[in-house]
């Protein structure tokens, strides 16, 4: 006999259901396209995953579609998200689905989590979004919103306990989607909407009087602030990727640092370089003096 919804499960889902977020991964249970789009969203705006995702799973429909493709085909898809180890990762992934299990992904978070480049964050998501399996995921919008309910911190084994423990048994994909989308558009970082949050009576700092320091702060799962992109080395890896995308880059350093934003300090042009190669991104073409995607 299914368990009943508790009040709060009600309210939130309600809420989400008028109030959450249409985005075209819910309307697939595909495991790939789900595993997918959970990769993209790692580090990646919703806005700038959309038209990638869609047009990545037109090209590799299926883990054997990636898997038979060349990295490179890969890394190319990847265009606009950044953060381009992940396109090798999930390169390497689908050859592992393909080659270990079938071309279907697993349905343990054991044999997810040991899929390349799969956390336990990415591994919960597929269990639910595309299994519908009932366990708790735990983003940095996920997190924010446990740690506020609690009123103070959490640590990582506290987060995804409550996660875990307040997800309904019957209705996991809702309930995680409805809690991602209270994170990302009312509970949100800098000025929580909470004028317009179904969890206001459920809301251990809010019991408190909002007292500093906000939970998320030291909270498990909220990285700490990300330093500026503008002048970092992820700024000039970023150049040299998407250079090597249209074809072999020259290795030469005054031209390297050129090609990478830095035509006053070769020395970091090359230094960063070599990061892109070590990372199985790039080839080193000794011969040719050029730099190609692996
Ligand atoms: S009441 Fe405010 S702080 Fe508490 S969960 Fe809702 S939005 Fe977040």
């Amino acid at each position: 006999m299914p368990r009943r919804l508790t009040a709060t499960q009600r309210r939130l889902l309600t809420w989400a259901d008028q109030a959450g977020r249409d985005l075209p991964w819910r309307t697939t249970r595909d495991p790939w396209a789900i595993l997918v789009s959970e990769v993209m969203l790692q580090q990646t705006q919703v806005s700038r995953v959309i038209p990638v995702w869609t047009a990545f799973l037109r090209r590799f429909p299926t883990p054997a579609a990636c898997a038979t493709a060349q990295q490179s085909e890969v890394v190319t898809a990847w265009r606009g998200m950044g953060y381009n180890r992940r396109a090798v990762n999930l390169h390497r992934c689908a050859i592992a689905i393909t080659e270990q299990h079938g071309g279907q992904l697993p349905t343990s978070l054991r044999e997810l989590q040991a899929l390349p480049g799969i956390g336990p964050y990415t591994a919960r998501a597929v269990l639910v979004f595309a299994f519908e399996q009932p366990v708790g995921v735990v983003d940095v919008n996920a997190a924010r919103v446990h740690a506020r309910l609690k009123g103070h911190a959490l640590t990582n084994a506290e987060v995804q306990r409550r996660a875990d423990d307040a997800t309904p048994p019957t209705e996991p994909w809702r309930w995680n989607q409805a809690v991602l989308d209270l994170g990302a558009t009312v509970c949100t970082k800098r000025a929580p909407k909470c004028g317009e949050c179904p969890l206001t009576a459920e809301c251990g700092w809010r019991a408190i009087g909002y007292v500093a320091p906000d939970p998320v702060e030291n909270s498990a799962g909220i990285p700490k602030r990300q330093s500026t992109f503008e002048g970092s080395d992820r700024q000039g890896r970023g150049r040299l990727v998407d250079a090597l995308r249209r074809g072999p880059v020259s290795s030469r350093p005054v031209e390297l640092a050129v090609t990478m934003g830095w035509s006053d300090d070769a020395d970091r042009a090359i230094r960063v370089a070599m990061t892109v190669v070590a990372d199985g991104l790039a080839q080193w073409e000794q011969r040719t003096e050029t730099l190609c995607l692996a």
